[in-house]
């Protein structure tokens, strides 16, 4: 299955200087050394967040760096330590050195977290190496460095193609009939709760995961039929598949209504190779097959099929391959 990943440097604060210092004070001529310690850098952490989905904003940022230590003082005083920076990333996030490829960890639940690089510790200020001998030490210790490395977060996505449709657009049919799995089917919308998923071979050597998602219907964005949970599962699959009943009296309509609900949702969904289906051809009149001259110049490819005499199921499985390689060039 198909793995959403990105690749981030990650840079943890220095620690801040010890420094030399002595005291002054009136009548003391000469005091005793007070040099204050280097703050911590800060560390670079990555956290689980269960309302995160994918890794895509990785792609627009790529480092991130924590701010390090303040240096010492004098009169014993430490210097501040940098702030911790946190990353968030979604739930089911592995994490990999990019260099050695170990698992620094797999961040499942929600507040998860880990340290992928840590700040530096701060140097010692100059009283801290006073001794009987010598009083009055002119050096300090330098604060340490933080740590840096390159990171993989990897994200599996939920399945390769997506199917998405008004209720009884037949998603749950076409799924049957493309792979082993074996959904309920009902002519009810609401049937399919979650996702089924389903495995489809293509020519032998190759398989994709293929996901009925249920029911969209308008308003989802804001939260109506399964609403959100729905379009979380959209988010996590790499080409859609929007499917129509051919019978249908408002084809454009209807896409216009999946589109509108996906692109409000994340516009970036509307960027992701996409396939309408017009399914149900078997029950297609002459006046609805003419419908498909109508979208010969659709924005994006159009092919019909009946998930129940099986017409168009063998190309679609092509058609759906092509896409995914399509998809993987990108
Ligand atoms: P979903 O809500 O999109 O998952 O739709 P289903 O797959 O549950 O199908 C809804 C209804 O349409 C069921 O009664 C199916 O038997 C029927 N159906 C699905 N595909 C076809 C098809 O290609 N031809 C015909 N005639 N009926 C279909
Ligand atoms: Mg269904």
């Amino acid at each position: 299955m198909f793995i959403d990943q990105a690749k981030i440097r990650v840079i943890a604060g220095n620690g801040g200087h010890g420094v030399v210092s002595f005291r002054r004070e009136k009548y003391v001529p000469k005091g005793g050394p007070d040099g204050g310690d280097g703050g911590k850098g800060g560390d670079v952490i990555v956290q689980a967040n269960s309302h995160l989905h994918t890794l895509l904003d990785f792609r627009y940022k790529r480092i991130f760096k924590a701010p390090s230590g303040r240096h010492g003082q004098g009169a014993k005083k430490t210097g501040r330590s940098g702030k911790n920076i946190v990353i968030k990333v979604p739930c089911g996030t592995l994490i990999k050195d990019a260099v050695t490829g170990e698992i620094l960890a797999d961040l499942i639940d929600d507040k998860q977290q880990v340290v992928v690089a840590k700040g530096g510790k701060g140097g010692r200020g100059n009283w801290h190496f006073a001794t009987p001998t010598k009083k009055a030490p002119r050096f300090a210790e330098e604060g340490k460095k933080g740590e840096t490395r390159e990171i993989v977060l990897e994200l599996k996505l939920i399945a390769d193609v997506g199917l998405v449709g008004l209720p009884n657009a037949g998603k749950s049919t076409l799924l049957s009939r493309l792979s082993t799995a074996h959904p309920k089917i009902a002519d009810y919308p609401f049937t399919t709760l979650t996702p089924n998923l389903g495995i489809v071979k293509f020519k032998e050597q190759h398989s994709y995961v293929l996901a009925d998602i249920p029911g969209l219907i308008e308003g989802a964005h804001q939260g109506k039929g399964l609403g959100l949970n729905f379009l979380r599962h959209i988010e996590r699959t790499r080409v859609l598949a929007f499917l129509i009943e051919i019978i249908s009296d408002n084809i454009f309509d209807t896409f216009e209504v999946l589109r509108n609900e996906l692109g409000k949702y994340n516009s970036r969904l509307l960027t992701r190779p996409a396939i309408l289906i017009l399914t149900k051809v078997d029950l297609a009149d002459e006046n609805d097959l003419k419908k498909l001259d109508q979208l010969k110049n659709f924005t994006i490819p159009v092919h019909k099929i009946s998930a129940v005499t099986g017409e168009g199921v063998g190309e679609l499985n092509e058609k759906f391959w092509d896409l995914l390689i399509e998809q993987n060039k990108q």
